[in-house]
């Protein structure tokens, strides 16, 4: 199934690509504006790998896709991202990959990200897209939801999580500055975060 991971990335390049204006106008209001360019200089990085990817077990695919995102992204998501996929590397190592074994690993992979930023929910982050996504992945798996269902409930968790951070203040990196200010813009890393799950929905949908 890594077979599918050239899809997934060029997806991805193309969503982030698609609506890199509006994030990068999101994260001159509430960042220092960078986050597009180094997510794409990350992503363009991994499509040049895609091929040896998708030959790979996914434990070993995450692992390499955390270190080249580690090595490439540069800021605070490069290591965000990269110690998120080298824990659900971690997590992954000699597990058959369907949904219920994903949905404990995507959990460990978050569960870095949470204490790798020292962030959770609520803090106007990537976390606040991710966070609700993997705790609707959990339940679903544990209701044995049909798969159809789980990806839409993936989609409408990740926009509402999404959308939730345009309330917020900011607690963690320069946005935190703005205190109020930052009310009314959405969070330009939840914003990618959401851009790239629904991507790769949309590629399992198929
Ligand atoms: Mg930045």
């Amino acid at each position: 199934m890594t077979i599918l991971l050239p899809t997934i990335i060029n997806a991805i390049q193309n969503t982030i690509d698609e609506n890199s204006t509006e994030v990068t106008e999101l994260d001159k209001a509430i960042g220092d504006g960078d986050h597009v360019v180094n997510l794409q200089r990350g992503l363009d990085a991994l499509s040049q790998i895609s091929d040896e990817l998708s030959s790979m077990t996914w434990s070993a695919a995450f692992m390499k896709i955390g270190m080249t995102l580690m090595s490439t992204m540069g800021g605070a998501s490069g290591s965000l991202f990269g110690s998120m996929f080298i824990s659900m590397a971690k997590a992954a190592k000699d597990k058959e990959l369907n949904a219920i074994s994903f949905a404990e690993i995507f959990n460990q992979g978050i569960e870095s990200v949470k204490q790798r930023g020292k962030s959770d929910i609520g803090e106007k982050t990537m976390l606040d897209t991710l966070i609700p996504v993997a705790n609707s992945l959990q339940t679903d798996v544990a209701n044995n939801i049909d798969y159809h269902q789980m990806l839409e409930n993936i989609v409408r968790q990740a926009i509402k999580g999404m959308e939730s951070t345009k309330e917020l203040i900011a607690t963690k990196g320069r946005a935190s500055f703005l205190g109020e200010r930052a009310i009314g813009h959405i969070d330009p890393g939840a914003r990618t975060s959401q851009l790239m799950i629904c991507a790769v929905v949309a590629v399992l949908k198929q």
